[in-house]
C-alpha cells in the first residue's frame, strides 16, 4: 500500500501513516483492521474506508456521522471495495465509491464542493435536542446539495425503517425518537411530507416487530383449529364439515337426515369458517386478531397497536436556508407555554413593568434567578419528545413548590429557566434558589436511575437602570462561560 504513486499531470498521490497526499489534500484510510475511531478523519479533508470488512466499514461511517462534532460528521467519506454489499443507507452516508486508488484524483472536486458548501453552514450552538439533531441533518443535507430524506425498509431498525441521515444520531432500539424529530421538524415547516407507508407499533415500546396471531376470544389461546361450515339445503342442518365426513371413505353424509351430500352449491354449500379453540373448546365465528411485541412482550389487540405514517420528506425553503441562517430556538419555544409557568416574552414584559413599580417605590425588592440546566438533553433523549414538555411541566412545579406563589417562572428554552423572586433580599432569593435546584436534582436522581443533573446558576437583584434584557443576558453569558 505505502507503494501507491500515480501520476496525473504533473501531481501524484501518496501514501502514508494511512494518509493519502494529492495536491494540498489529505485523505484519511480506514482499512478493515483500522482501530473505529471517527476523530483520525478530523485533522483531514476527507476519509476512504475499505469496505471489504462490510461490517467494519458500517460501523465507522455510523460513528463518522453520529459524532457532534462538524469537522467529523461532515466530512466526505468514500468507499472502496464496495460494489458487492451495495445497502442504500450506507450509500446515502457515504460521498462515492472508489473503484481503486488512482480515483483519488476524481474525487477532489468533490471535497472541494462540499468545503465551499461547508464554509457558508450557520455554526451557532442548537439549545434543544430537536433543533442540535435536525440542524445536523440540514447541514449534512445542504453540503451535499440534497434535499429528500426517504424511508429505507431497514430490518434491524426498531421500526422496520430508517431515515439514514437522522437515524444514523440514534441508536436502532431508539428510531421512534426519529420520527418525533420530523414531526418536530413538520411542525416547524422545515419539511414537508409525502405519504409513503403506514407502520404499526407497538403501544409500549413503539416497536414495530409484533407477531401478529388469530386468537380464541375466551382463553386468548392461538391454538385454533378453522373449520368449514356446512349448510345441508334439503333438512337445513348447519354443522362443521367434520360432523358430516365419513371417518372411512371421507365422503359427506348430513349427521341429522343422513343423506348424502353431492354437490357443493347444489345440494349444500360452505357459508363460513368456523374456529374451534383447542385449549378450551370454545367454537367460535370471529376470533381476535392480537399482536404480540418481540421486544418488551406486550400483547395487544391489534386495534391497540400504534399507527403511524412515514413519510417521504422535502426540505421547504425554510428547511434549505436553515443550514446557513440557522434555526431560530427563542421563536420555537415561546409558541408553546409550560403550565405554572409564563412565555419569555410575557416574563420579560412583566420585568418591565417591575421595574417601572421598582423607580416610584424605591422599597421594592425584585431578584432575578438564572438557572441552566446543563445536560438536562440527556433526560429529553431518553424520555423522547412526546414527554419532553412534561418534563418540563415537572420541572416547572418542582421549583415553584420551592418559591413563593407569587413568583414567576419562565422557561428562554428547554434548558434556561429564569424565575422572578418578590419581596425577598438577594440572599434569600439565592438561598430559595438553592434549595429549589437542590430539589430538582434530588428528585431527577430519584427518577432516573442516579442520572446526576448539572445545573449552573445565578441570583441578581433586578436593576431599574438597564433593560430586563440586558441584565439577563448579561447573567447567561456569565453562566455560559463557567
Ligand atoms: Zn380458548
Ligand atoms: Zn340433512
Ligand atoms: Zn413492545
Amino acid at each position: 500500500m505505502d507503494k501507491t504513486k500515480e501520476y496525473i499531470g504533473e501531481k501524484r498521490t501518496s501514501f502514508k501513516d494511512s494518509v493519502f497526499t494529492y495536491d494540498n489534500y489529505t485523505i484519511y484510510f480506514y482499512d478493515s483492521d483500522s482501530p473505529l475511531r471517527a476523530e483520525f478523519v478530523s485533522q483531514h479533508d476527507a476519509a476512504i474506508i475499505d469496505a471489504r470488512d462490510f461490517e467494519h466499514a458500517k460501523i465507522i461511517v455510523k460513528r463518522i456521522r453520529s459524532s457532534n462534532d462538524p469537522l467529523i460528521y461532515l466530512k466526505p467519506v468514500f468507499l472502496i471495495n464496495y460494489k458487492d454489499h451495495y445497502d442504500k443507507a450506507l450509500t446515502e452516508l457515504t460521498d462515492g465509491t472508489l473503484l481503486s486508488f488512482d480515483q483519488i484524483p476524481e474525487k477532489v472536486n468533490d471535497i472541494k464542493n462540499i468545503k465551499t458548501h461547508i464554509l457558508q453552514l450557520d455554526i451557532s450552538e442548537g439549545k434543544s435536542f430537536e433543533v442540535q439533531i435536525f440542524k445536523k441533518v440540514l447541514d449534512y443535507l445542504f453540503t451535499r446539495e440534497e434535499r429528500t430524506l426517504a424511508p429505507i425498509p431497514d430490518p434491524t431498525s426498531f421500526i422496520g425503517f430508517t431515515y439514514p441521515v437522522v437515524s444514523v444520531n440514534f441508536e436502532p432500539y431508539e428510531e421512534y425518537m426519529v420520527l418525533d424529530i420530523l414531526d418536530w421538524a413538520l411542525n416547524e415547516d422545515y419539511i414537508w411530507p409525502d405519504y409513503f407507508d403506514r407502520v404499526y407499533l407497538c403501544n409500549q415500546c413503539k416497536s414495530m416487530h409484533v407477531s401478529m396471531r388469530e386468537t380464541c376470544p375466551s382463553c386468548q389461546s392461538s391454538q385454533l383449529k378453522p373449520e368449514d361450515l356446512v349448510h345441508h339445503f334439503s333438512c337445513g342442518y348447519i354443522g362443521p364439515i367434520s360432523d358430516f365426513k365419513n371417518k372411512i371413505d371421507g365422503t359427506l353424509s348430513c349427521p341429522k337426515c343422513s343423506k348424502n351430500l353431492r354437490h357443493i352449491g347444489v345440494d349444500y354449500d360452505k357459508p363460513s369458517l368456523i374456529n374451534q379453540c383447542l385449549d378450551c373448546n370454545e367454537v367460535f365465528q370471529d376470533y381476535k386478531v392480537k399482536a404480540r411485541c418481540l421486544n418488551c412482550k406486550n400483547d395487544v389487540e391489534v386495534q391497540y397497536l400504534l399507527a403511524k405514517d412515514l413519510n417521504v420528506f422535502k426540505l421547504t425553503k425554510k428547511g434549505r436556508n436553515a443550514a446557513i441562517t440557522g434555526i431560530s430556538e427563542s421563536e420555537i419555544e415561546l409558541e408553546k407555554s409550560v403550565l405554572n409557568t409564563v412565555n419569555f416574552n410575557t416574563f420579560n414584559t412583566m420585568m418591565h413593568y417591575e421595574r417601572q413599580r421598582m423607580k416610584s417605590n424605591p422599597l421594592l425588592k425584585a431578584c432575578i434567578a438564572v438557572i441552566i440546566l446543563d445536560n438536562v438533553h440527556e433526560i429529553y433523549k431518553n424520555v423522547g419528545k412526546n414527554n419532553e414538555r412534561m418534563l418540563l411541566v415537572d420541572i416547572a412545579q418542582i421549583l415553584r413548590d420551592n418559591i413563593s406563589p407569587a413568583d414567576i417562572i419562565s422557561f428562554q428554552n428547554n434548558t434556561t429557566v429564569v424565575m422572578n423572586i418578590n419581596d425577598e433580599d438577594l440572599a434569600v432569593a439565592q438561598l430559595m434558589t438553592e434549595r429549589a435546584i437542590q430539589k430538582l436534582e434530588n428528585i431527577i436522581a430519584n427518577n432516573f436511575d442516579n442520572f446526576i443533573l448539572k445545573t449552573k446558576y445565578k441570583v441578581i437583584g433586578l436593576r431599574i437602570d438597564k433593560s430586563f434584557e440586558s441584565q439577563f443576558k448579561e447573567v447567561t453569558k456569565q453562566l455560559a462561560d463557567q
